[in-house]
């Protein structure tokens, strides 16, 4: 590994240096090797995987740390957070020459974990690592991970489960609450915190006229394009605070999330999420307001006799955010669907598809499947109303005619995955890996590393279909 342990450059005030806490009788989970090889792992750094990944080894080259931050969690202010069970533990060179942060989830109490007990229990983190590796693999920003750990250690929630630990990647675990933090309770380092984010990941911007502004329009830009991905491959979050996105427009923390699959826009996928504000259908909009947290701010950057001009400015790159996003939106629903995205009626005859989805409650990963393959006489059977899909067809097929539609066709196959991470297939995987089988989590990583390629060898029925209806949904919440 290359070190480049850039964070412990800034304020001691925002982190806590300690060493992690392993885990009684730890032993290997899952590896990511070739993830392990992208990050220039050496053969030993490979061959010590699961003592790195249990916290049992660390590097000379970089003291672990926890960072302090803040957030509003479920629309409210939640004061003072940080990485309560989680330290990062080396900021290594990829093979691009990228910085990337290895933090190590379940690590063990720090000065932030409040009433927590620092650990991570296997389910969840089998959680994280699927999801983090199929969103990576349907191409969405993402944090990764190398490699899980278990453990023979015990770890209480609603009922004693395995603890575990999941050492995470990411180019950045700067959250949106970072700046939460720093504005509630060290003001003074502002400046310097903004200077050092714009130079370690928008370089860029530091030759624009007004660097700052550049900054918060590039972090606009790139949340409406995850959240626009999301939306596209059906992905529900769940717990959209503003200590889970980063200011790279990605995110950290995966839990209760989950990939829609009866397309049930308002599905509330997060059982501690009691008044739904999480939903698929509210994450642009919680988006916007996660934006607007943070911009807020950036404002003391400003000198008092250019306040007023730098909030016009402000809300000027925000009032960017909804047209960047119906644009990344719009053109990846052209895509899904075979349609120009310049022919005026493609965005209406998209949206019909989905009222359809939506009324049939069909699967919405199966469905933009059958239609990528023209199966349109099995969409039509799956359809009680009828005429509604036929009206549909006659209005697609139009639009298509006049089009290359081998060109059209090409790009559906790239838009739209066999494979999502169903809840229910993360949830086998957990079941076996807890009586210490993990033969499940590696054929799902299997299958989820080419989501947009068919696998008959690897595929299993369940994969591919929802639950039925009378089967009880997997129930996930906050706990973890
Ligand atoms: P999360 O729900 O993982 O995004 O966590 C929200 C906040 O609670 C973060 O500051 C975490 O570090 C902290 N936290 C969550 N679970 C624990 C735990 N078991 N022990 C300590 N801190 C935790
Ligand atoms: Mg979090």
């Amino acid at each position: 590994m290359h070190f480049n342990p850039r964070y412990a450059s800034l304020d001691s005030k925002l982190y806590h240096q300690q060493q992690p806490t392993p885990l009684r009788g730890a032993k290997a989970g899952h590896f990511n090797e070739s993830l392990a090889d992208e990050l220039q792992w050496s053969e030993e750094d490979k061959a010590n995987w699961v003592e790195i990944c249990s916290g049992q080894k660390t590097f000379s080259e970089f003291t672990p740390l926890a960072m302090v931050y803040a957030g509003h969690q479920f629309g409210q202010w939640a004061g003072q957070l940080g990485d309560g069970r989680g330290l990062l533990i080396g900021q290594i060179l990829n093979q691009q020459g990228q910085t990337i942060d290895l933090h190590l989830k379940g690590a063990g109490a720090t000065p932030y974990s409040r009433m927590g007990d620092g650990r991570a229990v296997l389910r969840s983190v089998i959680r994280e690592y699927l999801a983090g590796h199929a969103l990576n693999a349907l191409g969405i920003a993402s944090s990764h991970a190398v490699g899980f750990t278990t453990s023979t250690q015990g770890v209480q929630r609603e009922t004693l489960e395995l603890g575990a630990m999941l050492l995470r990647t990411s180019e950045c675990h700067i959250r949106f609450g970072h700046f939460e933090w720093i504005n509630q309770y060290a003001p003074e380092l502002l400046p310097e915190f903004t200077q050092k984010c714009i130079e370690w990941h928008y370089p860029e911007c530091l030759n624009a006229e007004q660097p700052i502004l550049a900054f918060a329009q590039a972090v606009i830009d790139r949340t409406a394009l995850m959240i626009a991905q999301w939306q596209l491959v059906g992905f529900a979050h769940g717990v959209m605070n503003t200590d889970n996105l980063n200011i790279t427009g990605s995110t950290l923390d995966f839990g209760p999330y989950g990939f829609l699959e009866r397309f049930r826009p308002n599905w509330i996928n997060n059982h501690s999420d009691y008044q739904g504000r999480y939903t698929y259908q509210n994450q642009p909009s919680i988006g916007h307001w996660n934006l607007w947290k943070w911009l807020n701010t950036l404002i003391p950057l400003a000198k008092p006799e250019d306040k007023e001009q730098f909030k016009h400015d402000l809300a000027q790159c925000l009032e960017q955010y909804e047209p960047t996003f119906l644009q990344y939106y719009g053109q990846g629903l052209c895509k899904k669907m075979g349609l120009p995205n310049f022919h005026k009626d493609s965005l209406d005859c998209s949206f019909a598809f989905l009222g359809i989805l939506q009324s049939e409650q069909l699967d919405y990963t199966q469905s933009f499947i059958r239609l990528q393959q023209h199966e349109y006489k099995a969409l039509r059977d799956d359809c009680i109303d009828v005429q509604q899909f036929d009206n549909f067809l006659t209005r697609y097929q139009n639009i298509r005619q006049h089009q290359d539609t081998d060109e059209l066709d090409l790009a559906m196959q790239q838009a739209n995955p066999h494979y999502i991470l169903r809840n229910h297939m993360a949830q086998k995987a957990i079941e076996l890996a807890e009586r210490g089988d993990f033969s499940e989590v590696e054929r799902l990583f299997q299958l989820l590393n080419q989501p947009y390629q068919k696998q008959p060898d690897l595929e299993t029925e369940q994969d591919i279909a929802p639950l039925p209806s009378d089967v009880p949904e997997v129930v996930v919440s906050c706990s973890s």
